[in-house]
């Protein structure tokens, strides 16, 4: 290659790195003012010249004879002379192209702010948008968890393979900014020792001259107006159409969300702002490494008048503060700006758009047994009057505290809660477990101890449930143990279902793990190996945990219900009918046309009431069982089993499905127990024993499928629970 041409072709490489370098200098001190004056009228038409001069320069850079862009089809012949000139041109008017450009970004902005997208190309020779690429560069970095040193290191590669110029960021600041990633926390570092904010970017704190990374904690704080107000502005007629259901009262019986009970209630008198919304805080920590103790803390909240299905989403949780640290979070220290500005936030509230102003109010407070010590300031749950509502002492017995059962324990009231601790902040000592005043007290709009909640993911599923279990299964000889285990292992769930069982061997067991098997796999596992009164008394516990759960879903089910997708059979079969008895005699009987294959379609899989349900046909279902049905039948009786394989008729959608008899009521199991009567109420629509093998077969249309079932096989029967569709969703 030319000596020259060469030369030209890096002069022109630098000026183009050069140029984009400063023009995100610039475009940083512009402002929009200067491009409401009027700058705006002729900053497209110049752009457009930039545009030429730049398909010019790709020319040259790309050494290439002819070419097709967006703007229209160019076919010059190379020379170098042209190109010269373009450079100097480019040179001479450098600073007016950055500045046009500029103001081409900022209207840009401005645009698709108001959501009318300028499709802006990644370079000239592509009609892939700078947009779409950004977007979706964004989310493989994300997805890959590449951090932020490498990102950069990657869009420095990519950008040096793209044709130049061309509109990809330079940096990964430069790409947020493009996609409009606010940047929404406000990050400061402390020095743990001191207690003394210090320069975040700092290494070492000047006042203790110690460079120790373990005593420093990095502290995130959210801006609190902007994601309270995108929230309200993303879901204001969900939470118009709650509140209006928490109003009503009418589902006050039927219900047990938090909004609809009675501390909810008597806060709905003593409100004082209005419009509001009002949150519950939930503050945890994990750990984010497993070789160092560097912990997150996270400080959250989630609104309590959006309905739980959309409550609970993670986009609707909003973060307040972050804590990382090698230590515990000092509270003190941790949400000493955070809570002085969600104070000032209460009083002042928040504008949304349309100017309409919304007001917060902080009801509760939740978390488990370290967290809640800490934001309280009580003492651990393990010393002398550890609980957070009365004032048991308890007695030290054994290697550890025992609290021992109180026929009328003292209860900690509103006042004593306040005074206890205020005495315990000012003498600096232990006051009946309180150790000093807290953060909370001034920000919970309900009064401590009211405001603690108890979780029943911690409470019932990771505390109690896990004991009861663990008891058991230490009970139980070893070698029955090692066959729960196998039994545990492989038993089938519908393919809805992320996780399962885990064998009680192998240790650690998830909350939902602990959950599936308490609601439907304790049971009918256990219960041979107790005596019967115990097993008895498990099945009262479960029984209302599930009345419990049942309540919970009746209004999140009538709203589940409203967005019905299309129902009936998909998933169309190769299997021939000629090739199924059942099916061909069925017919026979029900119509009289010689056609059964165009009569009859046969499919694998069907939807009904957005659930899908599989069949015993179906070839993937791999180690699930979402086949295993109850359904009922003109007379409403209540009958299971498995789905062969579904099918249409005349316009309706049938399921072919294998009846399993019933054996005898799950109840007769306790029949020798004292719990019999108050258990077979409810018990027995819980779980059914049936037998072992299938008898008849059944011809179902599918709106009389209720459930799916849960099998559980026993030497010579099975017993089965149904599975409320929405439990799933929790
Ligand atoms: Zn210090
Ligand atoms: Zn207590
Ligand atoms: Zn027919």
């Amino acid at each position: 290659m030319d000596v020259e041409l060469s030369l030209a072709m890096e002069t022109a490489e630098d000026r183009n790195e050069q140029r984009r370098l400063t023009r995100n200098n610039l475009s940083r001190k512009q402002t929009i003012v200067n491009l409401m004056n009027g700058l705006s009228s002729y900053v497209i038409p110049k752009a457009k010249n930039f545009a030429e001069c730049d398909v010019l320069n790709s020319e040259i850079l790309s050494s290439s004879e002819t070419m097709h862009t967006l703007h229209g089809n160019y076919d010059i012949d190379f020379d170098l002379i042209s190109a010269a000139d373009c450079i100097g041109n480019a040179e001479i008017d450098d600073l007016d192209d950055d500045q046009s450009d500029d103001n081409f970004n900022l209207i840009n902005e401005l645009l698709s702010s108001n959501n009318k997208q300028v499709s802006l190309p990644l370079h000239s020779y592509t009609d892939i948008s700078t947009k779409e690429f950004c977007t979706n560069l964004l989310r493989a970095f994300r997805q890959t968890n590449l951090c932020k040193t490498y990102s950069t290191n990657m869009l420095k590669l990519i950008n040096s393979g793209l044709p130049q110029p061309n509109n990809l960021p330079t940096s990964l600041n430069s790409l947020l900014r493009y996609m409009n990633v606010e940047n929404l926390f406000t990050k400061r570092k402390v020095c743990l020792s001191c207690q003394f904010d210090i320069e975040y970017s700092a290494t070492s704190c000047f006042k203790c001259i110690s460079n120790d990374k373990t005593q420093f904690a990095n502290v995130y704080d959210i801006d609190y107006a902007i994601v309270f107000s995108e929230i309200v502005e993303r879901h204001i007629v969900d939470i118009a159409k709650y509140r209006e259901k928490i109003l009503s009262e009418k589902y006050d019986n039927i219900n047990n969300d938090i909004s609809f009970q009675k501390i909810y209630r008597s806060f709905l008198n003593t409100t004082f702002y209005q419009p509001f919304i009002s949150t519950l805080i939930h503050l945890d920590g994990i750990p984010l490494d497993t070789s160092t103790k560097l912990t997150l803390w996270l400080l959250s909240c989630s609104i309590l008048e959006l309905p739980p299905h959309l409550r609970n989403q993670r986009k609707n949780m909003i973060i307040l503060s972050m804590w990382v640290g090698t230590r515990q979070p000092i509270i003190k220290i941790w949400l000493r700006e955070c809570i002085p500005s969600l104070n000032k936030l209460k009083s002042s509230g928040f504008s949304i758009r349309g100017g309409q102003k919304w007001f917060v109010y902080f009801l509760g407070l939740i978390g488990d047994c370290p967290a809640i010590k800490l934001a309280l300031n009580h003492i651990g749950n393990n010393g002398y009057y550890s609980c957070w509502y009365c004032k048991i002492e308890g007695v030290h017995m054994c290697n550890k505290r025992q609290y021992h059962y109180e026929e009328v324990p003292t209860m900690r009231s509103i006042n004593s809660y306040r005074s206890e601790s205020k005495e315990a902040e000012v003498k600096g000592e232990n006051i009946n477990g309180h150790l000093g005043l807290s953060f909370f007290h001034e920000i919970l709009d309900i009064p401590l101890p009211h405001s603690i909640l108890m979780d029943y993911m911690h409470i019932t599923l990771l505390r109690h449930t896990r004991s009861v279990v663990l008891q058991i299964y230490e009970s139980i000889v070893p070698k029955k143990r090692s066959e729960i285990d196998y039994q545990l292992k492989f038993q089938q769930f519908p393919h809805t279902f992320n996780r399962k069982l885990k064998p009680i061997q192998s240790g650690h067991m998830k909350a939902s793990e602990i959950k599936n098997l308490l609601l439907y796999g304790l049971l009918p596992i256990f219960y041979q190996h107790l005596q019967v009164d115990k097993a008895a008394h498990i099945a009262l516990f479960v029984c209302a945990i599930r009345i419990d759960f049942a309540l919970q879903k009746i209004i999140n089910q009538q709203e589940v219900d409203n967005g019905k997708r299309n129902e009936g059979a998909f998933d169309i079969t190769r299997l021939s009918i000629n090739n199924i008895d059942e099916l061909l005699s069925w017919h026979k009987r029900v119509c009289d046309c010689n056609q059964t294959a165009t009569c009859i379609i046969i499919y694998h899989r069907c939807v009904i009431k957005n659930q899908t349900y599989h069949s015993l046909s179906y070839p993937k279902r791999q180690s699930t069982n979402s086949y295993f049905v109850k359904y009922t039948n003109d007379r409403r009786d209540t009958l299971f089993g498995a789905i062969e394989l579904s099918f249409t008729y005349k316009n309706s959608t049938l399921a072919l499905i294998n009846n399993y008899p019933n054996e005898h009521l799950f109840s007769d199991v306790f029949a020798s127990s004292s719990y019999h009567s108050s258990l077979s109420k409810y018990i027995n629509t819980y779980f059914y024993l049936l037998q072992a093998k299938p008898s008849s077969f059944h011809y179902v249309p599918i709106h009389k499928i209720l459930n799916i079932c849960v099998v559980f096989e026993k030497d010579d029967f099975i017993i089965v629970t149904p599975i409320s569709p929405v439990y799933e969703h929790d």
